[in-house]
Order: C-alpha cells, then structure tokens, then sequence
C-alpha cells in the first residue's frame, strides 16, 4: 500500500490519483501509520510547516528509519524540499536525497505558472507540469539520476529509493507519475487501470489560461 503524509498541503489530490489507478491508499499522520507501507508521498504544501509538524509527530525519524528499511518515498515540491540534503540558506529537514534545492526559486505566488515537457522514463506523451512557488533543484549528487532538466535547473530526479518532481502530477489530469511511483514501490497496478485514465474533474487555478506559458 503507499501512504500520503497528511499534516499540510495537496493531500486529497494525491489521494484521489492513487485511487483513480485503482490502489489503495492510507493517509500517514502519526508514526503508526507507516506500518507495512511500500510507499509515501510527501505532498507539496509549505515545506516549513510539514517539517514542523512532522517533528511534533516524531514522523520524522520514523520516516528516515523507513527509508532505510526500504519504504519509497516520492516528494512534490515542499516534499522535495523535505528530502533535500542541503536547502540553500537554511537547514536541511529529511536529508535523503543529496541535491541542492533553492526555495521559491521562481519568486512570488504570482510566478506559478504550467508548461509542458516530456519526461521520457514516465512516458512518452508530453506531460502538464505545474509550479507552485517552487524550488529549483540545482545541482544533484551521485547516486541521482535527473529525470526532467529544463532551463537552468533539474525539475524531476530519483534515487534507487526515492523519486522527487518540484512540480504537481497531482494537479494535472494525468496519473503517469502516480502509476511510476507504484511500480517503483513494486505495487501492481490494477491490470484494467491504464495510465491516462478519464474522470479526473479537478478545478484548480491551473485551468486559467493566463498562467500558461
Ligand atoms: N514554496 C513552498 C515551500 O517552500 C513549496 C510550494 C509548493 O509545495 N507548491 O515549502
């Protein structure tokens, strides 16, 4: 089963990717909840206030010894901050992951925005990508594999046990990543479930064609 850690941000969104490819999923909020998980997405929210309240929960240690029996993580955006070994200018948080990230690397709220690339090991078809007052990874370690460079910076990157994305599949009608990250945590997939599944009605902002570019 993969767990959503539920203490701050896009929780439900990823919640219903899992379960539109048809996997069950668990909500993580205190350390208990970890138990027999192959998986854990760390949401996008504010990377500040998940830390916060993953320490007050002690998941934080939890998670870092789950890690290293095995449990798969995959961090959007504040959750690629949390598995950051260095934030530029302030201190790490989880530290699984050995890349730099800049926070709010893009600027203001106001400079989200939504582009479109194809990320070839998640599938051929280009995939929306939407930034949210997102880091920029900008420069990864060995042991890294960068899955999106775009610009002057690393958009996507994996570990053999951890995949980060600055940006939100959990935002876009696609569940490539989400059906990745599964096979990743060696969870099957149902064989009727095909990864550009219909039935998504998500209605964020990233509908307003003024934020596209
Ligand atoms: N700016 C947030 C942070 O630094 C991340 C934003 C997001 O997750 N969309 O934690």
């Amino acid at each position: 089963m993969i767990g959503v850690l539920d203490l701050q941000g896009d929780v439900v969104e990823h919640l219903d990717h899992l379960d539109r490819l048809g996997l069950a999923a668990r909500r993580v909020k205190e350390a208990g909840d970890l138990e027999n998980l192959a998986g854990l997405i760390l949401p996008g929210g504010e990377s500040t206030c998940i830390a916060r309240l993953m320490a007050e929960a002690g998941l934080d240690r939890e998670i870092r010894e789950a890690f290293q029996g095995g449990l798969k993580l995959w961090g959007t955006c504040a959750g690629a901050i949390l598995l950051a070994t260095t934030v530029k200018g302030e201190r790490p948080h989880l530290g699984l992951v050995e890349m730099v990230v800049e926070r709010n690397s893009f600027g203001s709220q106001l400079d989200s925005f939504v582009t479109q690339a194809v990320v070839p090991a998640i599938s051929p078809e280009p995939l929306e990508l939407v930034f949210i007052r997102a880091p920029k990874i900008l420069e990864v370690g060995r042991g890294v594999r960068v899955l999106l460079r775009l610009e002057d910076y690393i958009a996507a990157a994996e570990t053999d046990g951890a995949l980060v994305t600055v940006f939100h599949p959990e935002l876009t009608p696609s569940a490539a990543f989400h059906a990745y990250f599964a096979a990743k945590c060696g969870v099957p997939l149902p064989s009727e479930t095909s990864r550009t599944i219909g039935g998504w009605s998500g209605t964020s902002w990233t509908r307003y064609s003024s934020l596209r570019r």
